[in-house]
């Protein structure tokens, strides 16, 4: 071990690494002995591993849930494959994937049909989807973190159909006004700040403020051209488009990227474009170099004040851009985000699974996950259940049943050791990522699975780091810090939120749970090229580096406030989704998205005889909504009896 090791804290005992890496070990006494920090070794102590929130390491799409799926898509599953063992089990749904949108086409199919049986798989060790529980606990308490889908929230209004579930599962969006301490962070002086890293600029240094301060600019190690051209942009008044209309220049800036606009028509200094950087990154998971300017301009960042541009959305622009009140007003955050819509929704499919009965009581109630898959039990949700195939048992549009086929227990590090099950459903629900459907159903339309095919997810991290205390923070004046050079490009103070016996920690000397977030792309190709790199990436980065990535980013960047990577940090969960949001379409590479056309996921989501398909990517649209909206639509579809008498 090197001293750096031993600085950062990298240096714990074996058993603790393979922990963290997401192999749930049975941790007793023995550890005790081994001279963890008090921190760490209390929050080992609580971690169990039948009850999937508190595993660390790294979790999201976590080893084990996806191996087969490659093999499969590789064309290599079926050639070593035994033959699936029939269980007998017959169901009138089956629904693929335990996600949100899954969770609510079994609801809806229920509520419709209350005597009917469903089953719901998924490849993961837990439900929810991207809708991910983590937590931690230290001194008696637990700290809840979101792992994925952070919030009620959509930049297009919620259907009527998705408001009413949610009011449905007691849930007073309206209310949220109630739980948020919306003054904490700024009553203690805390404001956002950006970390220059000595890679890009030469010296590590922390700045604390916005760029369009002159104070920060004046701060920050920019060069003098640099700092020159940054205060024309930010107060831009050339139009570079003169004679065009607003709507012509739209067009124009519809189809070049946010950096071509600042580099090529405004002619500045590219280094400007660095503190914007990162900045599209939560809505569209790349940097300013793929995001069309349109959107930019949308998004307010700056350049365009010459441009007399009105707020006309313009063809192309992307939903993420197009502003609507009455969105912005519906907005509702849980302490593990939306995974507390998942687990209402659990609640109701398996009644004892998960105790209390209000939305309030459920943020602190632990899930019993022994009650999700009961024989005889109406719903089951059968978890580390990779389906591998859905094909009807005759044809297609006639009466016949559909079979599904799904490896039993494959959330071990050996796949291939997974037994082979088939059980048979009146209907399915295929509410998983649309990627994967072409190599479950090879019975599909060539032009429908070149559809699904087309809905490639945008790679994403989030990271929660449980932290001893947040004195550093207070020191230096900070609630969030990005660092658009560093493995994660930003990290925050959780959100202040209580609900129910839930309370936030008020008090910088208490834990908690710190947020970092990581789009992973690849500046310079095109959209689509950077989310199959950015998977690429997440797929082969071992858990001890992104570990000590954290260590160094929180170290080097807090250091002022006197931030120890050693002895602060006592848990680390690593959410990684190489499948992340669903891909929304984008005016630089999607003609049909500018000058109208089929889209493909129109196509996708047709059904197919007794299969239909949900998912958020159905609508192409990366927001809890739309995973609410083509759950009901497909449980729907399944009722009417679509393609096939039911
Ligand atoms: C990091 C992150 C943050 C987000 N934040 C927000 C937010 O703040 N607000 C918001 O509205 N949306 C957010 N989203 C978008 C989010 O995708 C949707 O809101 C919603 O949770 C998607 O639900 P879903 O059921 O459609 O898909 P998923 O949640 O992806 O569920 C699909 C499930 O199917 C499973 N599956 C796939 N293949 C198989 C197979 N062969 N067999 C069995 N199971 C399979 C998957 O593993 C997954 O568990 C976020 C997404 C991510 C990744």
């Amino acid at each position: 071990m090197t001293n750096d090791d031993r600085r950062l804290g990298m240096g714990a005992p074996i058993a603790r690494r393979d922990f963290l890496n997401g192999v749930a070990l049975g941790i007793g006494g023995a550890l005790a002995s081994r001279g963890l920090p008090d921190g760490l070794e209390a929050l080992l102590q609580a971690q169990d591993a039948g009850y999937p929130p508190t595993l660390t390491g790294l979790r999201g799409s976590h080893t084990g849930s996806f191996e087969i799926l490659h093999q499969l898509r590789d064309g290599a599953f079926w050639k070593t494959a035994g033959t699936p063992v029939n269980t007998g089990e017959e169901y009138d749904l089956v629904v693929v994937g335990a996600g949100i949108s899954g969770l609510t086409a079994a609801h809806a199919y229920r509520k419709a049909r209350p005597d009917a049986r469903i089953l719901v798989l998924d490849n993961h060790d837990d439900f929810g989807g991207h809708a991910k529980r983590n937590e931690f606990s230290s001194g008696g308490r637990t700290y809840v973190g979101y792992g994925g889908t952070q919030s009620i929230d959509s930049p297009q209004p919620y259907s009527r159909e998705s408001k009413d579930l949610v009011t449905e599962l007691g849930i007073d969006v309206a209310g949220y006004g109630k739980v948020l301490d919306s003054a904490l962070y700024k009553t203690l002086g805390l404001r956002s700040g950006t970390f220059f890293n000595k890679e890009t600029f030469g010296s590590d240094r922390l700045v604390v403020g916005d760029v369009r301060e002159p104070a920060f600019r004046d701060a920050a190690p920019f060069t003098d051209a640099v700092k020159r051209d940054l205060a024309r942009l930010l107060d831009m008044k050339t139009d570079p488009m003169p004679g065009l209309s607003s709507a012509e220049k739209k067009a124009r800036l519809a189809r070049m990227s946010y950096t071509d606009f600042v580099v090529k028509e405004l002619k500045l200094d590219p280094g400007v474009l660095w503190p914007f950087q990162t900045r599209p990154h939560g809505l569209f998971g790349v940097g300013v170099d793929a995001v069309p300017a349109q959107d930019a301009f949308a998004m307010g960042l700056p350049g365009f004040g010459g441009m007399g541009l009105d707020d006309t959305p313009g063809p192309g622009q992307n939903w993420d851009t197009i502003p609507s009140d009455e969105a912005s007003s519906y907005y509702f955050h849980f302490p593990d985000g939306n995974a507390t819509v998942a687990r209402l929704l659990v609640r109701r499919l398996v009644p004892g699974a998960i105790p209390g009965s209000t939305a309030e009581d459920i943020v602190t109630s632990r899930a019993d996950y022994a009650k999700l898959d009961i024989a005889g039990a109406p719903v089951r949700i059968r978890l580390s259940a990779p389906v591998l195939r859905v094909r009807h048992i005759g044809p297609a549009g006639g009466d016949s049943r559909v079979e599904v086929t799904y490896a039993d227990g494959a959330s071990v590090p050996r796949p291939q050791a997974a037994g082979l099950k088939t059980v048979t459903a009146r209907g399915v629900v295929l509410a998983c990522w649309h990627s994967v459907i072409p190599a479950l159903c090879p019975d599909l339309p060539a032009t429908q699975k070149t559809a699904l095919a087309y809905a490639i997810k945008v790679p994403l991290v989030y990271t929660n780091v449980f932290i001893r205390n947040w004195t550093a923070f207070q020191k230096l004046g900070v609630q969030r810090v990005s660092t658009p050079s560093m493995w994660h490009t930003g990290f925050n103070l959780d959100f202040p939120v209580s609900i129910g016996s839930y309370k936030h920690q008020t008090n910088p000397n208490e834990p908690i749970v710190l947020h970092l977030t990581k789009s992973a792309c690849k500046p310079g190709l095109s959209t689509r090229a950077q989310h199959r790199a950015g998977r690429q990436e997440l797929l082969s980065t071992p858990f001890a580096i992104i570990e000590r990535n954290i260590r160094e980013q929180l170290g080097r960047a807090l250091a002022g406030g006197g931030f120890d990577p050693a002895g602060d940090v006592l848990g680390i969960t690593v959410n990684r989704w190489p499948h992340g949001y669903a891909y929304q379409y984008n005016s630089l590479e999607d003609d049909f998205w500018v000058n109208g056309g089929e889209q493909p996921c129109a196509v996708a989501r047709r059904p197919f005889g007794r299969i239909t398909i949900a998912n958020a990517d159905a609508g192409a649209y990366s927001y809890t909504d739309a995973a609410i909206d083509h759950g009901l639509r497909a449980a729907q579809e399944l009722l009417n009896g679509y393609g096939s008498r039911l």
